[in-house]
């Protein structure tokens, strides 16, 4: 049976029988991998350990019939407790992983992947608070997915300039001949700091007022839920 090696974050666990655990991960090489774990419920076994979520590990794996069955697990990075330990930062990375299983359906990639545990080690370290973190990722994650949003040009027609009503169907910022009327309308600052967001300049975000950052949470999460269907469970537990 053909064994293999790759570098994982666990997004989600999910019991099987008495002592199992199914781990769905995704890989830094092998998209994304759902793999029984034997035993780990067991005792309190430090292999199970290492395959908790927002956990990233090496692991070997071997190729099964229908699931592959991991046959050893070294942590890399437990960002997990750190995570864990604080409420904002615990539904934040909920979100992600949450997000990342979405869009990773039909194959994961290594941009996805380092994207992710990028966002999980700024989280654990508390670099830029939860929600700008979280906000940053999902519009990161949903552009290498294919759905870059724009916040400058227009989205539908391409015009030019500062525009300020917001399309979440079209896909972002519209000049005022796409707008159809009653089109909410964004500050200037929500704006600029979606913009940062995108671009992950994290200069610009530090200083900005609870009020636009919560303007643009708000574009944020209708812009996933938009594009993610049935929606993110997770993103309701988020505390803003
Ligand atoms: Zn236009």
């Amino acid at each position: 049976m053909p064994v293999y090696r790759d570098d994982v974050v666990v997004l989600r666990t999910q019991k099987l029988g008495e002592a199992d655990r199914i781990v769905t991960m995704l890989t830094r090489q092998h998209g994304k991998v759902r793999a029984v774990a034997k035993g780990v419920r067991r005792t309190a076994s430090k292999f199970g350990a290492r395959l908790e979520p927002f956990m990233v590990a090496d692991v070997q794996l071997w190729e099964g019939r229908s699931l592959d069955v991991i046959t050893q697990a070294e942590s890399i990075a437990s960002y997990g407790a750190l995570i864990t330990a604080d409420y904002p930062s615990y539904t934040a990375a909920s979100a992600m992983v949450e997000t990342a299983d979405k869009l990773t359906e039909a194959e994961g990639s290594l941009q996805q992947y380092l994207l992710l545990v990028g966002a999980l080690r700024s989280l654990s370290r508390r670099e830029h608070g939860a929600g700008l973190t979280l906000d940053s990722y999902l519009l990161r994650a949903l552009s290498m997915a294919g759905w870059a949003p724009s916040f400058q040009d227009c989205a539908r027609c391409g015009a030019r300039g500062d525009h300020s009503a917001m399309v979440v169907q079209v896909g972002g910022i519209v000049c005022d001949d796409c707008a159809a009327p009653g089109s909410p309308r964004l500050d200037p600052a929500t704006i600029a700091l979606l913009g940062s967001l995108l671009t992950g300049d994290w200069e610009h975000t530090t200083s900005t007022p609870p009020q636009t950052r919560a303007q643009a949470t708000g574009v944020v999460a209708a812009y996933t839920q938009w594009h993610l269907g049935r929606g993110l469970r997770s993103l309701e537990h988020v505390s803003r």
